[in-house]
């Protein structure tokens, strides 16, 4: 039987318990654990709620809301994309989420999610590289090095095997940075000067730029047949990273069409260019990678699903690793109609 005393007070995972629970389950075994909860929710996805997220444009960057429900728990993050807060000492990308219960409305959940982003992002990248990535891959391209960097390195090693990674940026230090972070992680890491050097022999290619413009990272003759490209930094209108030729020639897969149509690499494309949704592809209802010289594209922007299942997955390891605090962040009276009671017991 529900007492509203269970309800009152929220479980709230800092930014320093997050750091405690990643160091204590392990980045890759985290985002390989996560990947299991997404598919699970990309398996059942007709139970979703789904919109595109509802996006607050500014000439600096975007705000971001996005909220999902399958009508017994409700979950929405607050993520912003700024590409100019890197050069100003901030991050491009934060955010924090919210679960909470359908029947009562009251949340179950409140917590930091700027890792928790980069983890799911990586955990996500990775699941739809299972399914369309060359077999026996073991090199992936990193274009871009910044924050998702080393996590979308991690998770390919821990879900797919790439035992190889090599990093591009335009800016050296990102790339060097990028490579002492991944320094004994399991990885062979060759650090490059030039996109092209870092895609030679490589069977996946991710992109995880950021500039808020139609910007041209990888060109159409430098990507080969067969191979995989896990397009990450393409997330915004008027946000992408690939020539348009390169999307004529990739079977593309997405997340939720809706929403990839305005913000992904196909927002380039005619509005009904065919694209595959991935959770037929789980389900095996439409096929993942068909033949060795097809070129696969994931179009990666990121959708509230998937926040939904690290939210879950998260409260599902607070018992596991005993690292939140309670926040007392709902007013409820033991009479509920006595609200203004409340201010005047307080009072004194
Ligand atoms: P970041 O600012 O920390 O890093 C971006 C890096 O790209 C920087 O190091 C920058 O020097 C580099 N860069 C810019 N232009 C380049 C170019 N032409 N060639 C090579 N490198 C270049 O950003 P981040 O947090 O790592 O995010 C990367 C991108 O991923 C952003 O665009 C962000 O919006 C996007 N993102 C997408 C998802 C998703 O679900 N698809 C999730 C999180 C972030």
């Amino acid at each position: 039987m529900l007492k509203p005393s269970d309800l009152a007070y929220v479980p709230f995972v800092s930014v320093e318990n997050m750091l405690r629970i990643v160091n204590t389950i392990g980045p890759g075994a985290m985002m390989a654990e996560l990947a299991q909860y997404i598919e699970a929710d990309f398996k059942r996805w007709e139970s979703f709620d789904k919109t595109p997220r509802v996006a607050s444009h500014s000439p600096e960057g975007v705000i971001e809301l996005m909220p999902t429900s399958d009508g017994e728990t409700y979950g929405f993050k607050y993520v912003n994309g700024h590409p100019a807060n890197m050069a100003r000492g901030f991050q491009t990308v934060t955010a924090f989420g919210v679960l909470a219960r359908v029947d009562t409305g009251y949340p179950v959940l409140l917590t930091e999610m700027t890792i928790l982003t980069a983890l799911r992002t990586a955990a996500m990248s990775a699941l739809a590289a299972k399914y369309l990535a060359p077999k026996g891959a073991r090199k992936m391209a990193m274009i871009g090095n910044g924050a998702q960097c080393e996590f979308q390195a991690l998770a390919f090693r821990e879900m797919l095997g790439i035992d190889t990674v090599s990093l591009y940026d335009i800016d050296p230090a990102a790339t060097e940075k990028c490579a002492r972070n991944l320094d004994g992680m399991g990885l062979n890491v060759i650090t490059c000067t030039s996109a092209e050097e870092a895609m030679t022999g490589a069977q996946i290619l991710t992109t995880c730029t950021a500039d808020k413009q139609y910007a041209t990272i990888l060109t159409d003759n430098m990507v080969g047949a067969g191979v995989h490209i896990n397009a990450i930094g393409g997330d915004c209108p008027g946000k992408t990273e690939l020539a348009p030729a390169i999307l004529q020639r990739a079977d593309i897969f997405v997340e939720y069409p809706e929403q990839t149509r305005i913000e992904g690499e196909i927002q380039q494309l005619d509005p009904d260019h065919p694209v595959t949704e991935l959770w037929q592809v789980m389900t095996g209802a439409a096929p993942g990678r068909r033949d060795e010289k097809q070129i696969t594209l994931f179009d990666s922007v990121g959708f509230a699903v998937e926040d939904f299942s690290a939210l879950r997955y998260l409260r599902d390891q607070l018992d596991r690793t005993g690292h939140f605090e309670m926040l007392d962040m709902i007013a409820d009276p033991d009479d509920p109609r006595d609200l203004f009671g409340m201010v005047r017991r307080a009072a004194g």
